[in-house]
């Protein structure tokens, strides 16, 4: 039973919850005297996201939940005198003064409204203020207001009312008085961060980012503003005022024959509710004259989920007018993949928070590199914020990334303003070179190939890379040849063919008269004309098939897509023994497997969609029946048994005058061509046992299909070719 069932009816009811009305409840407080309560404590409780609710399921429906939520209080605060102020926020008059029992109440009535039809994402923000005597009732009410909107700003659910609320308040005062004398004077200005080319390091843009310059209060940066300015609808005149300036900074610089790349601009969710902003912007792109490709524009994951229909014109509006839409913080709420569902974005920007976690957890790589992958399926690139560390940039290359952004190449700065200049170079960053319109195409190109999309469908969840040995290398005409990627296979492959690192793969891929880079150089030309060339190269004595692909081409510059495959290594992998062994394989075969003496066997690699069996059965005699049942021609199944007889192996091995046999099958694979595959057993002793290597090869290089998966979405003009 709650005490508001007892209230008398004097006092004034909102209609709709049958709780108190604002006038009703401050009439009761005061009439209760001085000395009725020692202390109390007033919460002022908000449900922001109740507007969503109206607008979508109809008055009818949120005048129920309001209903509800109205009982809930009711319920969990049975002591408490509760009112209706307006739509969707309440206040009740408690006579307790213990926040955190408060705070657990608040919990429980959270999870209570989330039971409510429609109530699951509601989400209840509350201030508590406390006080002595009911006559404070109008401070009170107030306090417990600006908690509850510190509350909303800070992303937090209860807020009890202190000090520091105060002194916020009062700054808060401060920015709103002097907003525009702060975008008159010019204290209101963007800094600007640059965006890198993970591939070249080169800055293919800047972000630009709001900072009030204060006399008073120095640098104040918009975690601060940009809430409030929100909260008091004062957002669009910000962000119009931002990009007026950073057409401005752009017209300086062209206008001054300095090179420009494009900015991008933040867009807040509320803008769209105050203005029509495609408009807007390009009236003052139009008054400046600034070419469209020059401005990017970012909208926050959180903005497109929160009104899809009027957000899914407005993004067609931007895009057919020639802007490119960024998604901003993609990953940092809970609608992230249903966006990419419904809209298109040119670059996904992955939130701060995925490098935050990369080094403490193993599966954040996993995840980033699966959004990478995923992205470049549906032809987005991606930018990676927040990168500070040499270690984050190594990652992010390796997987695909095609931008980044963050401190370890430069801080958001203001821009270098002198003479009438307006210079986007540093000069604290002088090593930051500006990419051009030319070379920022020719990268976007290179980045659409996707290095990650043959990744084996083996069953290690986190398998992040591809185990084929991928690079990209570029040539001038002059004849230079440069490594600008390799992912983690290349690199053993490398190794294999005894080059140490990539530093030492590119001072060799520049030694005059080495007969492999004129070789590879005579492929590249080949593969600019044909699209696509297969050559064998032979490296310190070992042979070895590369699929090379043109990419794009810039001025001087080509970029190829290059696979290998080891053709000639047996001898190596018996001098070396197992564990060395496993590392050649890798980049050469399909399946490995080890059969021990006691008839047994395990599967050490696989890299095609087959299944592993071993984890099923590690009899070595009925795996091979399974596998021939499964995987090979009906006809040569029987033989391909008898191939793997360990009990005769070492007999056929030394007729056949080696240290392996070797035999081809065809495979026969539902929904797949048969394709020749060669079996090669090799015997090897390790501390007087007997163990035999079984690897499983391509007899050909591997199917088209698989290779073009990987080069995906070519530009036009090599399709044509
Ligand atoms: P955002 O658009 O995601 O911007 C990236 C934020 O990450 C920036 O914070 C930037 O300074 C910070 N950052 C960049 N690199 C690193 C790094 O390596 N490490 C760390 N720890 N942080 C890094 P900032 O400038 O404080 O901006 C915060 C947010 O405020 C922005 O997030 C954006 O959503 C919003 N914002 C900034 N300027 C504007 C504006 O003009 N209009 C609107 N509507 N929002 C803006
Ligand atoms: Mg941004
Ligand atoms: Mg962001």
């Amino acid at each position: 039973m709650s005490v508001m069932d007892q209230i008398d009816i004097r006092y004034e009811r909102d209609e709709l919850t049958g709780l108190l009305s604002m006038d009703g409840i401050i009439q009761f407080v005061q009439s209760r005297g001085e000395d009725t309560y020692d202390s109390y404590s007033m919460v002022y409780m908000s449900i922001p996201t109740f507007k969503k609710l109206n607008l979508g399921y109809g008055y009818e429906c949120g005048n129920r939940f309001l209903i509800s939520t109205a009982e809930g209080i009711k319920r969990f605060f049975p002591d408490a005198y509760a009112a209706r102020e307006s739509s969707h926020h309440f206040t009740f008059f408690i006579p307790d003064t213990n926040v955190n029992r408060i705070k657990e109440e608040l919990g429980k009535l959270q999870d209570y409204i989330r039971t409510i039809p429609r109530g699951d994402r509601m989400r209840l923000k509350a201030g508590i203020a406390q006080g002595e005597s009911p006559s404070d009732v109008f401070v009170l009410l107030d306090n417990a207001r600006k908690a509850c909107s510190h509350a909303e700003r800070h992303r937090a659910s209860f807020q009890e009312y202190n000090d520091q609320i105060e002194r916020e308040v009062e700054f808060q005062r401060y920015l709103l008085r002097n907003f525009d004398t702060a975008c008159e004077r010019g204290d209101l200005q963007p800094f600007y961060q640059p965006e890198i080319r993970v591939l070249s390091r080169e800055c293919c843009g800047y972000e630009a980012l709001a900072r009030w310059v204060d006399p008073k209060y120095g640098v104040i940066s918009p975690g601060i503003f940009i809430p409030l300015f929100e909260q008091e609808l004062l957002i669009h005149r910000l962000d119009l005022h931002i990009i007026q300036m950073v057409c401005r900074d752009l017209r300086t610089a062209i206008d001054s024959e300095q090179q420009v790349v494009p900015v991008s601009i933040n867009l807040s969710r509320v803008d769209f509710r105050m203005l029509d902003m495609v408009r807007e912007i390009e009236n003052c792109r139009e008054e400046y004259d600034i070419p469209r490709h020059l401005l990017h524009i970012e909208i926050t994951e959180s903005a497109v989920a929160e009104d899809d229909e009027m957000m899914a014109g407005i993004i067609d509006r931007f895009r057919e007018l020639g802007y490119q839409i960024w998604m901003d913080d993609f990953g940092s709420g809970y609608s992230s993949l249903n966006n990419l569902q419904m809209f298109h974005f040119d670059v996904l920007k992955i939130d701060i928070s995925f490098l935050r976690h990369l080094t403490e957890n193993p599966r954040t790589g996993a995840i980033l590199a699966s959004v990478i992958n995923m992205a470049k399926r549906l032809g987005m690139e991606t930018l990676a914020e927040g990168v500070e560390t040499q270690e984050q940039y190594q990652f992010l290359l390796e997987v695909g990334c095609e931008k980044l952004q963050g401190f370890l190449f430069g801080r958001p700065m203001r821009l270098m303003r002198s003479h009438g200049k307006a210079a986007f170079r540093k000069e604290d960053a002088p090593a930051l070179v500006l990419e051009t319109l030319s070379k920022g195409k020719y990268y976007s190109r290179i980045g659409r190939v996707n290095l990650l999309s043959a990744t084996p469908t083996d069953d290690e969840l986190l398998q992040v890379k591809n185990r084929l040995p991928i690079t990209v290398i570029e040539t001038t005409d002059s004849g230079e040849i440069h490594f600008l990627y390799a992912n983690e296979a290349y690199l053993h492959f490398l190794h294999n063919v005894q080059i140490e690192n990539m530093m030492a793969a590119n001072g060799r891929a520049n030694e005059q008269n080495l007969a492999e880079n004129t070789a590879f150089l005579r492929f590249a030309r080949r593969a600019e004309a044909s699209g696509r060339v297969h050559g064998e190269l032979l490296i310190n004595g070992i042979l070895f098939t590369n699929d090379i692909m043109f990419i794009a081409r810039e001025k001087d510059h080509a970029a190829f897509l290059v696979i290998v495959r080891i053709l000639a290594h047996e001898g190596e992998i018996q001098r070396q023994g197992i564990e060395l062994a496993e590392q050649y394989v890798l980049s050469s075969f399909f399946r490995v497997d080890l059969f021990e003496e006691d008839g047994t066997a395990t599967n050490l690699y696989l890299d095609a969609d087959q299944a592993k069996l071993t984890d099923l059965d590690r009899n070595s005699i009925r795996l091979v029946r399974q596998y021939a049942e499964r995987y090979i021609a009906p006809e040569e199944s029987e033989s391909f048994c008898e191939f793997y007889d360990m009990e005769t192996i070492h007999e056929r091995v030394k007729k056949n005058g080696g240290h392996h046999v070797k035999k081809f099958f065809h495979s026969a694979i539902p929904g797949q061509e048969g394709r020749l595959e060669s079996y090669t057993i090799m015997p090897f002793r390790v501390s007087h046992h007997w163990k035999y290597l079984s690897c499983c090869q391509y007899a050909e290089l591997p199917p088209r299909e698989m290779l073009e998966e990987i080069v995906r979405k070519m530009p036009a003009e090599q399709n044509q070719s």
